[in-house]
């Protein structure tokens, strides 16, 4: 296994670092290893806390061991039960149960605490816990009925990534880990329950269902949703779950959703999770998407009436293969699903949508990527994210995304797309259903791609791909010639043209962006309020480019925004659009505006953005 040399990692003691361990979980997991979880819970609403039992089946590598390690955090213990050896084909009842004796572990901020469970002299095949979880679980979110669009019934949803699993499951918390599950989940009578696993639209909404996941996934891909929740299927394969009003909206926006999944299995080999079907959650919703397996999670902010945010289905989708068939083995690997992911959706949406799409898709990721590498420290931009002492949530970056997309598309470049396209297949058969590590992936290129491909990429340029910081010298980044029309539209704009004389026809959501992204830093009154009285960019329905108009404003005191933008920030609780706005707010010294509206909005923030936010905002 080759070893990073220690210019070429950021870490300033990485030879004291196992990469091959997982920092972010408590789990022996190289003595033993959870392989099914069993699951009885109750959603009670009132109390905000879901009450059952997992019950855990054990796989143990080493057969003297004493204790079980798992991670949770805020989590209420109630007992630890070991289920009769004997009896273990059967449901664990109270007869075939016997006590366990367990300790929990100081709470650590990041990783919750361990449960230490002392194991029976004779290894028991399963061992139960009852539990209860707390209304401040940071992987579940509670929403009040005026919270969802139909204002009747409260709702319910998970978010597992990266380690908050732990937060309504005890389990070894680690993606080092797979396991199958299945799950009994009770709710209020006329609600609905789906989870990652396989759902039944037909299911009767009398209070109880039943799942099962026989195919065995990381932890962070656990998932719940609970809520007034109808279906409607837009394909053989393929259905949205949402609530009611949004149904119809949501199956016309990602009807294209059965074509992506043929795309996608003509690059990538047989889809072999069954079924792909969405879940649009409400607006509070922390991330764009979610890839939980058979039920992706979705951020209703992507409906925007004309398909221009649908990558980010295409993105889920991609995750069936890179990420949720070929994972991270830890949070510091995150690139090998997010880049390969990232890099896969563009060529979903290339061959649905178009190569001019595609392209414009590119070179506004890679604008993001420069951006942030003018803010984010030197020791912070390689591929790897050395998030071994820190929180895994700071893993998710422009580098493990589209410096990772970068890199997986200038291989294809340089290995040209035929051969290339036979690299991805075969990377994928050989890591189906593995966690891996950079240095494992590092390993297998050393022994396919690098002999077969030597006069295209030598070692050391992959290396430095992957290990440097920054982007590698003498790289180009992309280019879309549909670009050229909105580059002259600025020139002309920036030199004083008014609004209205300027050529936008045609332009699509991603002109927009680009428009608004590059625009100068500072911008004078007359020149904002022309391009919103001639754009309405301020009453934009369009979640993206409002938002990069709202950046635009705040950094040029163009305080017409301003009601609007508490709106939209009272709405949307989708991290990538709340966390750079309230940072333009703070660094322009909005300081009162800010206060004001966070104040409003931090009720209807997931509670991992609240964390996220509760630090970094001075208020
Ligand atoms: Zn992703």
């Amino acid at each position: 296994m080759l070893q990073p040399t220690k210019t070429k990692n950021t870490l300033a003691d990485a030879t004291t670092w196992d990469f091959t361990r997982d920092y972010h979980s408590f789990a022996n997991i190289e003595q033993v290893q959870l392989t099914h979880v069993s699951l009885d819970l109750l959603v009670d609403f009132d109390a905000q806390r879901l009450i059952g039992k997992a019950t855990l089946s054990l796989d143990y590598l080493e057969l003297d061991i004493t204790e079980l390690w798992l991670d949770s955090r805020d989590l209420t213990i109630l007992a630890v039960t070991a289920v009769d050896a004997a009896d273990t084909t059967s449901v664990s009842t109270a007869e075939n149960e016997a006590p366990l004796d367990f300790i929990l572990s100081e709470a650590n901020s990041i990783l919750g605490q361990k449960i230490c469970i002392s194991l029976p002299t004779s290894p028991c095949k399963q061992v139960c816990i009852h539990y209860h979880t707390s209304p401040a679980a940071q992987g579940l979110q509670w929403l009040a009925p005026e919270q969802t669009a139909g204002k009747q019934l409260p709702y319910l949803f998970s978010q597992s990534q990266p380690i908050n699993a732990r937060s309504w499951i005890p389990l070894q918390d680690t993606p080092k880990a797979r396991i199958t599950f299945d799950a009994k989940v009770q709710v209020p009578k006329g609600m609905r329950a789906v989870m990652s696993a396989m759902n039944h639209p037909d299911t009767p909404l009398n209070g109880v269902f039943h799942f099962e996941m026989e195919r065995p996934i990381p932890t962070h891909l656990m998932a719940l949703a609970v809520g007034d929740i109808a279906f409607q299927a837009i394909g053989p394969r393929c259905g949205v779950y949402t609530e009611p009003s949004m149904l119809a909206a949501a199956a016309k926006e990602f009807e294209d959703t059965e074509h992506m999944l043929e795309v996608a299995e003509s690059l990538l080999g047989p889809y072999v999770w069954d079924r792909y079907d969405m879940i649009i959650l409400p607006p509070s919703f922390p991330f764009g998407g979610m890839e939980n397996p058979r039920l992706a999670f979705l951020t209703p902010t992507l409906i925007a009436g004309d398909k221009s945010l649908v990558s980010t289905v295409a993105h889920e989708l991609a995750h069936s293969w890179t990420g949720n068939l070929v994972s991270n083995a830890t949070w510091r690997d995150l690139w090998l699903n997010e880049g390969f992911t990232t890099y896969f959706t563009n060529r979903i949406v290339e061959a649905v949508y178009g190569k001019e799409q595609a392209e414009l898709e590119w070179v506004i990721e890679f604008g993001r990527l420069t951006e942030e590498m003018a803010s984010l420290p030197k020791d912070k931009q390689t591929l790897p994210a050395n998030v071994q002492q820190g929180d895994p949530n700071l893993a998710f970056n422009r580098f493990t995304y589209e410096k990772a997309s970068m890199f997986v598309h200038d291989l294809e470049r340089r290995l040209g797309r035929v051969a290339f396209d036979k690299f991805l297949r075969n990377y994928v058969d050989h890591f189906a259903f593995k966690a891996i590590t950079t240095e494992v992936f590092v390993e297998y290129a050393q022994q396919t791609l690098l002999p077969l491909h030597s006069d295209k990429i030598t070692e050391a340029e992959l290396l430095t791909w992957i290990y440097g910081e920054g982007l590698p010298e003498g790289y180009c980044g992309p280019t879309s010639m549909s670009l050229d029309k909105v580059d002259d539209a600025l020139a002309c704009f920036i030199q004083g043209t008014a609004a209205s004389l300027l050529s936008v026809k045609d332009w699509r959501v991603h002109h927009w962006q680009y428009f608004l992204t590059q625009l100068p830093e500072v911008i004078s009154q007359v020149q904002l309020m022309d391009l919103d009285e001639t754009f309405q960019f301020t009453q934009s329905t369009n979640a993206e480019i409002a938002c990069d108009w709202f950046r635009v404003a705040i950094r040029n005191h163009y305080d017409p925004v301003l009601p609007a933008l508490s709106a939209y920030l009272v709405r949307i609780g989708r991290g990538k659009f709340v966390r750079p706005l309230y940072a333009e707010l703070q660094i322009a010294g909005y300081h009162t505006e800010l206060k004001d509206i966070y104040t409003k909005a931090r009720a209807g923030y997931h509670p991992s953005i609240q964390v996220q936010l509760d630090k970094s905002l001075i208020l």
